[in-house]
């Protein structure tokens, strides 16, 4: 199984990486050079992380050091939903690109399709506590975005959290320059997105699997991934972790993965995920696993007239 996908530009993307989401300042940048030794290749950052900074310094050392060239690095960063306005976009794009100190980016993706009212606070909220969505339309974010690979900023562009009809719309724009390369969505045996996934790996739109262990803030009632019997049987066939499995899933079916460690130790165990395979019964096992379940619902954006996930699919 190759280590890399193949996105629509012809250029590869290492089928696994690492998250950053909530990798706090003062230990990202440790993380990030463990995870370069240890050979990891593919980064997932955003703007909203607020830990762009030091994660460019850790990448810049590892350059420097001669541990990694650049051009082995996959380093993605996505488009915060206060900055959907036409006139923020290539401005924000350059903060991140500045704060990570490269000069271009593999991936930029559109972190979701919903726009939210530009400011200071990147969750601005009324008095009910909903957010405050902006007027704009994605279809016009894109664009903004597609000036982006025109002017040699990055390498591609994508998506994150839209559903099966927004990207119909997306794809189906007078004028599309550039197709989404990447459709980054949760994904896990609770929810194995098997339509999405289809669709998208279908019109050549590689997928990328967020939060592969489920539940990251359990709250009463989720459902624990990371103790789920069936899973925990099938680890202890092939002596893995149960983090092993679930991440190992998604190679599988060809979707890349990132989850998001800061300890050394679970960085070695998530990347040890090429030396097993899942039978194709434990597979179809792993995807009757699927409750639809979904972590990150984005309660307070349900009444946004692009709020992604009441959807079919
Ligand atoms: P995740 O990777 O599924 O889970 C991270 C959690 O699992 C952390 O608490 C981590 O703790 C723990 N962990 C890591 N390795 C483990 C192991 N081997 N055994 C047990 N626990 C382990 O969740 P996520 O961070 O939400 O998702 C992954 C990445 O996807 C994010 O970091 C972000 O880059 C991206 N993401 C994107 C979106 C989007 O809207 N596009 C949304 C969410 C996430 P320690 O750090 O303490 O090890």
């Amino acid at each position: 199984m190759a280590a890399f996908l193949e996105l629509s530009t012809k250029a590869r993307m290492p089928l696994f990486g690492l998250g950053t989401w909530q990798a706090p300042v003062g230990k990202v940048g440790e993380a990030v050079k463990c995870a370069i030794d240890l050979g990891y290749r593919h980064f997932d950052c955003a703007r909203y992380y607020k830990n762009e900074d030091e994660i460019g310094s850790a990448l810049q050392q590892k350059i420097k050091e001669g541990a990694v060239k650049r051009e082995d690095l996959f380093v993605v960063s996505k488009l915060w939903c206060t900055f959907h306005e036409k006139h923020l976009v290539k401005a924000s794009f350059q903060d991140s690109l500045s704060a990570l100190k490269l000069d271009y980016l593999d991936l930029y993706l559109m972190h979701f399709p919903m726009g939210f009212k530009a400011g200071e606070d990147l969750s601005p909220r009324d008095e009910k506590g909903m957010v405050i969505p902006s007027s704009t339309d994605y279809l016009a974010t894109w664009e903004a975005m597609e000036e982006l690979v025109d002017c040699g900023l990055v390498k591609a562009i994508g998506i994150s959290n839209f559903n099966h009809d927004q990207i119909e719309r997306l794809l189906q724009k007078p004028g599309l320059k550039h197709k989404p390369v990447n459709h980054q969505i949760e994904c896990h045996p609770y929810l194995t997105q098997e339509k999405l996934v289809h669709y998208c790996q279908s019109k050549g739109i590689s997928v990328t699997a967020y939060r592969p262990f489920g539940a990251h803030t359990l709250k009463p009632g989720d459902p624990i991934l990371l103790e789920d019997p069936t899973v925990k049987e099938i680890a202890t066939r092939h002596k893995k972790s149960i983090a092993q499995v679930l991440i190992r899933f998604h190679i599988q079916r060809n979707v890349a993965v990132i989850p998001k460690s800061e300890k050394p130790h679970r960085l070695e165990e998530n990347f040890k995920v090429f030396d097993f395979e899942l039978t194709k019964e434990e597979m179809a096992t792993l995807l009757g696993l699927n409750k639809n379940w979904r972590d990150c619902v984005m309660a307070h954006c349900v009444n946004h007239k692009d709020y992604p996930f009441k959807a079919d699919y």
